[in-house]
């Protein structure tokens, strides 16, 4: 965000406040900055704000800023702050803010009009440059975002510095509900959430698990095409085997809570333990137990030592879509895309050091080939390295060096915007994320490829080198889709649910006219059947025209539709959502090596 536009959006949230306190006097504030999209402003009021509320307050700031009032600054010091806020009658949250300032920092308000709050931001100068905003929706936040605070009122909105942009963002977020892929999953029978299973525990409906494996077959026939390993690991394993990863006890606070060895449990309910002791012998390792795996890499680096490596084996490339569980907050679970139970397309890669280049390269590769047939245009990366003024780095110096270069080489053949990020890579290695821009303009975050000198260490992999000795194998730890439960989500949104042939659940609808040419129709049917095409047929009594509207709003592809004239000729009057090149009538065998063509290929719709 420029700061401009951070300075109109600031502004627009003081206006907000002084809207609402013209409206509804006995509010107390707390506080409202500029957001990434716009902004917000806390408030704390008997009154429940409504929908014809936020029009109201718009209509009053609109007033505000027709009357042009000037934003101006002024310092105090504390004493004279805390006085001002006391007697303004907003001391309730002001006072606990006023105090978040560093002790000697001067204070600083703004003012415009009767308006004046206490602010560390800045300003534009006058309230008139305020062009193009819009309130969009009331939310409930607790003050700090500390759920034993009060819950408070927060109104949204947005600003703009022209109308055109606002109107760009308006429609954004119009399209983006359309798209919304927890609508779509239901709509579409892709997936539910239960509350009785779990909430951020995904149910991969019949629909759902169509789209799941054929985008899995897909990723699969890519990492065989490079050298990957198929293996199928469990979902628990014990403490220990985590507590030398490093993922227990240090992680536990995002992890579930560990299930406890019986004889151990046994043996300190007999010994009456309180809880606290109880919790100190399990991460102390005195009790064992059993951890629902956060991660999949212990299970990949067990299965590499459990067999002798020379450098002729390497890179051993173990691929698994392995099933990971963190706990996350409930309110941060959200659809397919935060959830507590995973799927990750996860693969850990054991090479030389000198391997590293090529490695990251076809790790980079591999997404590209998948953002190219999903139609993901536009995506950028993003490259965590280390601070070189940091020691808290594992692995040594030259290996940093190389496997930066490498991460560095391999991100500039991609051909798309990427940033370096110093510092932000983990202590035992740089790694590369991936942020893709959906249709609509909306980035997600995806997933990441992760270079590791630290767990081979750990476990003490070794591979015996061309010189007869034992070497230390460098890790590479790639998800690059992140979760197959996040990557569908963003691929509903995508497509907004419109997918391409061989991703759709249903991919031909046949539509009979009339009983007399369903015989036909079955000989249709059984040709597109029997090339492994997923059809289904409409023998129903109703209108041409409402079976159609019917295959359409259940998003099938492809319409094959047989009336008399198509039944004498051997032929089908295709229409297709995905390909208009394909529309019109076709001798049906043609039709069938049009459709299945069209799978083999993955094409991508003409317009989605
Ligand atoms: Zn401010
Ligand atoms: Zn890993």
């Amino acid at each position: 965000m420029n700061e401009n536009l951070a300075k109109i959006r600031h502004s627009a949230s003081h206006i907000l406040a002084a809207a609402v306190l013209r409206l509804f006097p006995n509010t107390k504030l707390d506080i409202g900055p500029a957001t990434e999209n716009g902004f917000y402003y806390d408030f704390d009021s008997d009154h429940k704000f409504t929908a014809d509320d936020l029009v109201k307050i718009e209509d009053e700031m609109r007033k505000i800023i027709s009357e042009n009032q000037k934003f101006e600054r002024f310092t105090e010091s504390y004493d004279d702050a805390k006085k001002r806020i006391e007697a303004s009658d907003q001391g309730l949250y002001k006072l606990g803010r006023l105090d978040d300032i560093p002790a000697g920092e001067e204070v600083s308000f703004f003012k415009n009009g009767e308006f004046c709050d206490l602010c560390g931001g800045d300003h534009i100068d006058y309230t008139k440059r305020i062009k193009a905003f819009k309130l969009l929706s009331i939310a409930g936040a607790y003050h700090r975002g500390d759920e034993k605070n009060k819950q408070l009122q927060r109104i949204y909105g947005t600003a703009f510095e022209t109308k055109e942009e606002l109107e760009k963002y308006l429609n954004q977020l119009e399209e983006a509900k359309l798209r919304d892929h927890r609508k779509l999953g239901k709509e579409m029978g892709l997936f539910t959430i239960d509350d009785k299973v779990g909430q951020g525990l995904i149910l991969w409906k019949p629909r759902g698990a169509i789209l799941r494996q054929e985008l899995q077959n897909y990723i699969l026939e890519l990492l065989n095409s490079q050298g990957y390993q198929q293996v199928f690991t469990p979902h628990i394993g014990k403490l220990g085997l985590f507590r030398t990863s490093g993922h227990f006890p240090y992680y536990k606070e995002s992890q579930f809570v560990p299930l406890i060895e019986r004889e151990d449990l046994d043996r300190m309910s007999k010994a009456n333990l309180p809880v606290s002791k109880f919790e100190e012998e399990i991460e102390s390792g005195l009790a064992e137990g059993f951890l629902l795996k956060p991660m999949n890499c212990p299970f990949h680096v067990q299965i590499y030592k459990s067999e002798m490596h020379s450098y002729r084996d390497l890179p051993v490339k173990l691929a698994e879509f392995g099933n990971v569980y963190r706990w996350e907050q409930s309110g941060e679970l959200n659809g397919m895309t935060r959830v507590r139970g995973f799927t990750q397309d996860d693969a850990h890669i054991f090479c030389m050091p000198e391997q590293l280049d090529g490695e990251i390269q076809s790790c980079l590769d591999l997404v590209k080939s998948v953002f190219d047939t999903l139609g993901m245009k536009e995506y950028r990366v993003r490259i965590s390295l280390r601070d070189p003024s940091s020691d808290k780095y594992v692995g040594s110096e030259e290996n940093w060096q190389k496997s930066e270069a490498a991460i560095l080489k391999a991100a500039k053949t991609l051909g798309v915007p990427f940033t370096e990020e110093i510092g932000e890579a983990a202590f035992y290695g740089p790694k590369i994320d991936f942020v893709i821009k959906d249709v609509i303009g909306r980035e997600w975050q995806l997933g990441t490829v992760q270079v590791d000198y630290n767990l081979p260490e750990r476990f003490e992999l070794s591979y015996i080198g061309s010189d007869n000795k034992p070497h230390v194998p460098v890790m590479i730890h790639r998800a690059p889709f992140g979760s197959l439960e996040r990557f569908t989500g963003v691929l509903i949104e995508h497509f907004g649910g419109k997918f391409p042939t061989w991703l759709s659940p249903e991919q031909v609808r046949i539509i009979a006219m009339n009983d007399s040419v369903i015989p036909f129709a079955d000989e249709v049917f059984v040709a597109l059947k029997s090339k492994g095409v997923r059809v289904s047929m409409d023998t129903s009594g109703d209108k041409l025209g409402g079976k159609i509207r019917k295959a359409e709003t259940e998003k099938v592809p492809h319409m094959f539709v047989i009336g008399n004239k198509e039944a004498e000729n051997k032929s089908v009057s295709l229409r297709s959502r995905i390909k208009k090149a394909f529309e019109g009538t076709h001798n049906y065998r043609e039709a069938v090596e049009l459709i299945v063509n069209d799978i083999k290929t993955r094409t991508l719709p003409d317009s989605f």
